[in-house]
């Protein structure tokens, strides 16, 4: 059983991982929605969209993907409702 308990134990740290790396990348964007500066139900948005689809990578390999953006400044916070009327089809849920 000690395979089964590093495994769960190695879950746990990429999940503390996603995040801490999550916060302080909302934090570094501003913390709010760009369009109506809600914080509430923040997703990230690519104004000049992007070369990955969300749904096909992990979450934690999400946010390393999601920093890259960022430096490239590609990577912009939207709430689910500006989201929505901007982007119908391709908001990551967080
Ligand atoms: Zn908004």
């Amino acid at each position: 059983m000690k395979n089964r308990e590093a495994e769960i134990r190695y879950r746990e740290r990429r999940k503390q991982m996603y995040r801490e790396r999550r916060e302080k990348l909302i934090a570094a964007l501003g913390g709010k929605c760009c369009e109506c500066n809600s914080t509430e139900n923040l997703e990230f948005d690519h104004p000049f969209g992007r070369d990955w689809i969300a749904r096909q990578k992990a979450r934690w390999h999400r946010i390393v993907l999601y920093e890259g953006d960022q430096k490239a400044g590609n990577l912009r916070l939207l709430c689910s409702n500006c989201n929505k009327v901007l982007l119908p089809l391709f908001g990551d849920d967080l």
